[in-house]
């Protein structure tokens, strides 16, 4: 790559064009996980949709590979050469109320989203922290508090305007293509930068919501209490359950310091009395160090989880769980209850209703069937990458016998994004359809910075 080509680029693109060493360029790269980096050639801060098409192009024309980024949250593998565009210039939201859609560019958040769609009473399906990407947590499937009730972010998706690996840029519809509609839903990144994307929004303004906190240690019986529990429940109740070391440091919160803390969380989508009733064999389970659940507007939905915005170094790994059973909880417990090696954040999702159903136009988002998620997150704070990334192995290896897939957005990143754990994210069908849509759409595999989906070639 020349000098003269980078100019002849930066020339066309509105946002900045950055280069190793140049003013902004680490601010630039750097995301919320910051255990993993960046390291391109160069970065396109793209500003609007044209600007991703020329930095693909370019990138295609020089032979370079393609990462693309927005917050950080959640990307994998590291960018050591090749183009880097990143998005956060591209975050416009419109919201139609008239159709119950949104529009957003590629690098709006949930936190703009959520209070343009609750002037109309209207909400997105968004997950559990608000300044995550919208664009790429849709594309990963995303997981949604309210998904028991109304189903996968990605099933209600209208339409994608992507740049795809020839520099095109595509408005994408379930009806004018069918197949790269349905290879981008779930296949995220590795089919084409997407620069702006629609979708349904669901008519909620209220919710029962909030968390349920025990000591674990207190408690030793508040996982089969939740298991059990779950069973019981209808499709209005979205739960999940995260088991937290919490340091026993002065800036802690009280009570939580220095205890390892059972959070239940709740997102109750029918009447505040009809979840008080539902709760309430939880409440039973033992005393409870802390309660926040209450009556609220959905734009006080993120308290749910209260998720740290700050960002800081992981690593993390997860696995969709069926039929699990009293000995899956004692492998939890055992590796991230009190008295595990390393402090492990545990959450268990509950999953099920309308999680499990099919999409309207079908998409690559997988393992429907599974009973729960289960992410676990280990802060690299104080610990070596290499400690945690064992005990992460040694934990999801006693986990196989319930685990029937992962779930692309909490794979985690580095060496542990390889092509082998990608399948895991697929059913066998769909991921060969994959390698055979990206065969077509990218045969030169140039977005491969990523948990890679290979073309499919003939032997
Ligand atoms: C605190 C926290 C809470 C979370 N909660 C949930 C949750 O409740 N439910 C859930 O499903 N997930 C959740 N996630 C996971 C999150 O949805 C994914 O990590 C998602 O990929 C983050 O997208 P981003 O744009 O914010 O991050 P980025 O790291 O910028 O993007 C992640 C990857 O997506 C790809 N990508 C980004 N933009 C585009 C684009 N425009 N076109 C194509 N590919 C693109 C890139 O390869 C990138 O590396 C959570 C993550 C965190 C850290």
């Amino acid at each position: 790559m020349e000098r003269i080509d980078i100019e002849n680029l930066a020339a066309r693109i509105e946002g900045p064009v950055l280069l190793p060493g140049q003013e902004g360029f680490d601010e630039e790269r750097t995301g919320y996980n910051l255990a993993v980096r960046h390291c391109p050639e160069v970065i396109v801060g793209a500003a609007r949709a044209e600007d991703v098409a020329e930095a693909v192009a370019f990138a295609a024309a020089h032979g370079l590979p393609v990462a693309v980024q927005n917050t950080g949250h959640g990307f994998s593998v590291a960018a050591e050469d090749g183009l880097l565009v990143t998005t956060r210039r591209m975050d416009a939201v419109r919201v139609d109320p008239e159709t119950h859609s949104a529009y957003v560019a590629a690098g709006a958040r949930f936190e703009q989203v959520v209070p343009e769609a609750a002037r109309h009473g209207l909400a997105p399906l968004n997950g559990s922290a608000p300044h995550v990407g919208v664009v790429s947590y849709t594309l990963g499937g995303g997981l949604a508090l309210l998904g028991r009730t109304h189903g996968w972010a990605a099933d209600r998706v209208r339409a994608m305007d992507v740049v795809t690996a020839d520099g095109r840029l595509r408005h994408v519809t379930p009806d004018t293509e069918p197949e790269l509609y349905r290879a981008l839903l779930g296949g995220r990144d590795n089919f084409g930068i997407v620069t702006g994307m629609e979708f349904g929004l669901v008519p909620v303004a209220r919710l029962y919501g909030g968390g349920l906190f025990f000591d674990l240690e207190q408690t030793p019986g508040i996982l089969e209490a939740y298991g059990q529990w779950v069973a019981t429940v209808p499709d209005e109740m979205n739960s999940s359950m995260a088991l937290i070391p919490f340091p026993d440091d002065p800036q802690m919160p009280e009570p939580m310091r220095g205890r390892h803390v059972c959070h239940v969380r709740i997102a109750f989508t029918g009447s505040p009395e009809a979840g008080e009733r539902l709760v309430e064999p939880l409440r039973q389970a033992g005393p409870r160090l802390l309660e926040t659940l209450r009556d609220m507007p959905y734009e006080q939905s993120a308290d749910i989880h209260n998720d740290p915005p700050i960002p800081m170094p992981w690593a993390a790994d997860n696995a969709f769980l069926a039929n699990p059973d009293g000995d899956t909880v004692r492998t939890i417990l055992k590796h991230a209850g009190p008295g595990a090696a390393l402090p492990t954040v545990v959450e268990l999702r509950h999953l099920g209703g309308a999680l499990a159903r099919r999409p309207t136009h079908p998409n690559a988002v997988g393992h429907r069937d599974a009973h729960f998620m289960m992410a676990a997150l280990i802060p690299l704070t104080d610990i070596s990458p290499i400690d945690a990334h064992a005990c992460l192995v040694r934990m999801f290896k006693d986990l196989e016998p319930w685990t029937s897939g992962r779930f692309l957005n909490f794979m985690g990143h580095g060496d542990a994004a390889d092509q082998e754990r990608t399948r895991t994210a697929y059913t066998s069908d769909d991921h060969r359809r994959l390698t055979e849509l990206k065969a077509v759409y990218d045969p030169r595999n140039i977005f491969r910075l990523n948990y890679n989906i290979p073309p499919h070639t003939t032997p």
